[in-house]
Parts: C-alpha cells; sequence; structure tokens
C-alpha cells in the first residue's frame, strides 16, 4: 500500500531525524557500553536466574526498576510505585509427606521424591522386580521396587533441554505394568546416577504454576493415582527385599506467591495525543538455579531475555531525553517463563486504558546468531494483526539497522510455534497492534550456557535502535496504526505447547 508506505517513511524521517535540544538525535543514546554493562549486571550469576515464584525474580525487578528510574523513566505501575503484584497460584507435593520403606522413615524431597502431582495412601507389601519381563507379574495391592542401572554410555541426546533419562525410565516401567494394578513404584536410584537424580528432584519443590487472571478458576485438587516414587539408594540401610513394607502418605500443598510486573512511562510531549501509549515490552525473569551441567548451575538467561530487558533501558533513556507526542509505555513482565503470566495478568488488569495502548512492540532473545539477520514475527498472515505497524518496523529497519529479516519462523506451520511463546501474544488476542522482535533459537536456549559473554552486543544494540526507531515512528505519527479487524489466530498453543 504505497500511501500508507509514504506515510510512515515520513514520521519515520522525521523521528530518524529529530534532534533534542543539545543537537543530539535521542537514538545515539542507544550505546552499547550501557546495553553491556545493564546485561551483564542482570544476567550476572549474584541475579542467580531471576525464577519466578522465588525472591531472586523480586531481587531483579527492584534492579530493574531503580534503572528505570535513573533512566528518567515515571513509575506507572500500582499506587504510584513501579510494580504491579500478581499471584501465581503454585501446587506441588507437600514436604510433610511420608514414606516409610522396610521400617526406614525416608526425608521428603531429599531421601525420597514424587515423579507427579498425585496424591495417596498406600499401604502394601514390596515385590522387587528381577530381570525378567515386568509384564504379567502379579502386582494387585503390591509396590514395585525397581533399581535404576544407568546406561554405560549416556545417550547422544542427554543435553539439558532433553527429558531426564531416569525420568523416561520410570515413566516406560508404569507403562508396561500399568495392567497389573500395582499399588505404587519406587525406583531405587544409585549414587552413580546423582547427575540424574538432581534433573528430576529440581522440578519437585517447584511444584507447577497457574495464573487465575480473572479470579475464575476452581482451587486445584491433586488426581488420585499411582505414586510414582524416587528413593535414593544410599538413605536405605539394607536392600530392599520382596515381603518388605511400604506406607506412605502423599499429599499436596496449594498456595500463592507473588510475582511482578516492572511498569514505567514517559510522558508524551502532545497534551493531544499523550493519552495514548507506545508499550515496549520484554520479560525479566528466568529459569533460576537449577542442576548443574559442566558444573554451571545458573541458568542465567543472558538472551532469554536480560537482552530485551536491559534493551527497554537503553530505550528508555532515548525517550526521556525526547519525549515522542504520545507516550511510551514500558513493562518488564514476570513469570514469562512459567506461562506468559505476566502479560496476561497485565491485560487483564493494565494500569493504563487497554485501549490507549495504541502498538506493543515486544522482544525477546535479541543477541544471538547471524549478525545480519533478525527476525520480526507478527508481519505475516495469520499473525499479523496491523500491516501498518508491520510497515512502520519494516521501514525502521530499513533506516537504522538493515537486517536481512528472517520470515521463516512467522510461518504458522514452523514447527516451533514460535510466535505462541512471548508476551506479545495476549496483547495481540486482546485486539491491539502487536511485534515480536527477536534473533531466535540458538544451541543454548533453556541452558545454563545462555550467559552474558556470548551474547553479541553490537547485534543486541542494533536491535534496540530498531525497537526504538519503530516506536519513535509510532509515537510521532499523526494516526495510530490500525487494528486489522479480520486478524484472526488459525492456530493457537498452550504454555505447555499442545495445540488448542
Ligand atoms: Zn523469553
Amino acid at each position: 500500500m504505497p500511501r500508507r508506505h509514504l506515510i510512515a517513511a515520513v514520521s519515520l524521517a522525521t523521528a530518524v531525524a529529530s534532534a533534542g535540544a543539545s543537537g543530539q538525535d535521542p537514538i545515539d543514546r542507544i550505546r552499547e557500553a550501557d546495553l553491556r554493562a545493564d546485561l551483564f549486571a542482570l544476567a550476572g550469576d549474584a541475579m542467580r536466574g531471576r525464577e519466578a515464584g522465588t525472591a531472586d525474580e523480586m531481587t531483579a525487578s527492584a534492579w530493574v526498576a531503580e534503572r528505570a528510574r535513573e533512566a528518567g523513566l515515571q513509575p506507572a505501575g500500582d499506587n504510584g510505585t513501579y510494580f504491579q503484584f500478581f499471584p501465581v497460584e503454585r501446587f506441588r507435593v507437600s514436604t510433610s509427606s511420608t514414606v516409610t520403606l522396610d521400617g526406614k522413615a525416608l526425608r521428603m524431597g531429599r531421601d525420597v521424591i514424587t515423579d507427579a502431582l498425585v496424591a495417596g495412601l498406600v499401604d502394601a507389601l514390596v515385590t522387587v522386580a528381577t530381570d525378567g519381563p515386568l509384564e504379567g507379574i502379579a502386582l494387585k495391592d503390591r509396590a514395585l521396587v525397581v533399581r535404576y542401572a544407568p546406561p554405560d554410555t549416556p545417550s547422544q541426546d542427554a543435553g539439558p533441554r532433553t527429558q531426564a533419562a531416569l525420568r523416561v525410565w520410570l515413566r516406560g516401567i508404569q507403562t508396561k505394568v500399568a495392567a497389573s494394578a500395582p499399588a505404587a513404584i519406587v525406583a531405587i536410584v544409585p549414587d552413580t546416577a546423582a547427575d540424574q537424580w538432581n534433573r528430576v528432584a529440581v522440578a519437585f519443590p517447584r511444584g507447577t504454576y497457574a495464573l487465575d487472571p480473572d479470579g475464575t478458576a476452581p482451587p486445584r485438587t491433586a488426581p488420585r493415582g499411582i505414586p510414582l516414587l524416587y528413593v535414593r539408594e544410599s538413605a536405605l540401610d539394607a536392600p530392599i527385599r520382596s515381603g518388605a513394607r511400604l506406607v506412605a502418605s502423599i499429599s499436596t500443598d496449594s498456595f500463592t506467591y507473588p510475582s511482578v510486573n516492572v511498569v514505567a512511562k514517559a510522558p508524551g510531549r502532545d497534551a493531544r495525543l499523550a493519552g495514548e501509549y507506545v508499550l515496549f515490552s520484554a520479560h525479566q525473569d528466568h529459569d533460576g538455579v537449577r542442576y548443574a551441567v559442566n558444573g554451571d548451575e545458573v541458568w542465567n538467561g543472558a538472551d532469554d531475555n536480560a537482552t530485551t530487558a536491559v534493551a527497554l533501558l537503553a530505550i528508555g533513556r532515548a525517550i526521556s531525553a525526547q519525549p515522542g507526542r504520545r507516550s511510551a509505555l514500558f513493562v518488564w513482565h514476570g513469570a514469562e517463563e512459567r506461562g506468559l503470566m505476566g502479560s496476561r495478568w497485565y491485560v487483564a488488569h493494565p494500569t493504563v486504558p487497554l485501549r490507549s495502548i495504541v502498538a506493543v512492540l515486544n522482544g525477546d532473545m535479541m543477541g544471538r546468531n547471524d549478525p545480519t539477520q533478525a527476525a520480526l514475527l507478527g508481519a505475516l498472515p495469520p499473525h499479523r494483526n496491523s500491516p501498518e505497524l508491520v510497515q512502520i518496523a519494516l521501514d525502521a529497519n530499513a533506516a537504522v539497522s538493515r537486517f536481512t529479516i528472517d520470515s521463516s519462523w512467522d510461518d504458522p506451520q514452523h514447527r516451533e510455534g514460535w510466535y505462541y511463546r512471548s508476551d506479545h501474544l495476549p496483547y495481540a488476542r486482546a485486539g491491539v497492534p502487536a511485534l515480536f522482535f527477536t534473533t531466535l533459537l540458538h544451541a543454548d536456549y533453556h541452558t545454563p550456557f545462555d550467559n552474558p559473554e556470548r551474547i553479541d552486543v553490537a547485534k543486541l544494540a542494533r536491535m534496540t535502535r530498531w525497537m526504538y526507531a519503530t516506536g519513535r515512528a509510532v509515537a510521532e505519527a499523526d494516526k495510530a496504526p490500525a487494528f486489522d479487524p479480520a486478524f484472526k489466530l488459525e492456530r493457537c498453543r498452550d504454555s505447555t505447547g499442545t495445540y488448542c
């Protein structure tokens, strides 16, 4: 559409050429040195991976808010603060659950852990598995005990993103004996498989997370089922023999824990348009401290998503030095890694009217891969919900960053379903023009190796300038980008990756 293109190009030229009172173009305030310093602070080991549902996310969020204040941004959260707290529903096996095996009381969470959120009472005699086939053994009302024997050579795909071999093995046994209806299945884990123990144990205190944005979700209760237990072999006094007794009482805990969005703004300079907002979006949380891989147990999340979190600080410095006609809103969303919880909450409880948000520019993972390439998701149907906003972003790229755009991940048939996996999504679904800036996945994604020294800071600076220039053009334009009323997502995935 040539006319739209022309309008966008003119407003972009105004934006790019605009200079503050100092004569400096505010885009020049986006500096690699600042991005690097902020990145190494937010993604450093001291932040312990910023996991939602822990105090580490609060520490990181307080740091972000303080840096936003230093950037000249004003608070725009609840009650005049930079913060919008929200409750995350947690559900997990209670550490007060009890397990006694062959007369030995085992410490829940240390000597014994459960595989799934199943509640139940068990009082059963043990059948110890032999080397023979498991199918067909009489197990009714018995507890099956199987000793885990780690393979001599670890499988090729034993990396941090694959399922723990121990869990896969036990689930396989569960399938084989399901028809025999055992009362419980107990895996004895030798110390030689401590790495596998650690990988399964890391999920135990976390349990599962859920969000109830409108307060209508029914309370969660644990399904009754067959308890699957892992027992540390070294916690036992002697090898377990058939005829020993297992007594277990497995219960669950349900409680809420706060997560937080950090929200700031730079008011617009045009009284007529300052009530409208361009929203810059990131998430500050990551995956926390987990099991060690090659001795590294902090999952730093430098690319995911300290990159965009610090990009928003740089954009904030540029905009507060010279505000746009429209206001700029900055939201660092909490608990994204647990299922887009901060953005889902914000859309349900916005601190400015949702209809006053004219565009959402979200970034997630903006500092890796080929320095010449980047991706803009939401640029092609069915993900595209504002052709005008897409054109502004493409013009901004041509003017300031000149990336080659990789459109393949915006294809609805792309196997990663990447469009559905970051914080623009709840806004797009709510009818707000929304884009997703990213430099895509890589081998260090969701591993302890997503570290700040692996970030291409020069590329991050170009991504930051691209987001900034896009937002500046939207803020300066006479008309806000139109939402495409025909927008309809033809498929979706929930936070577990299941199509819905
Ligand atoms: Zn992310």
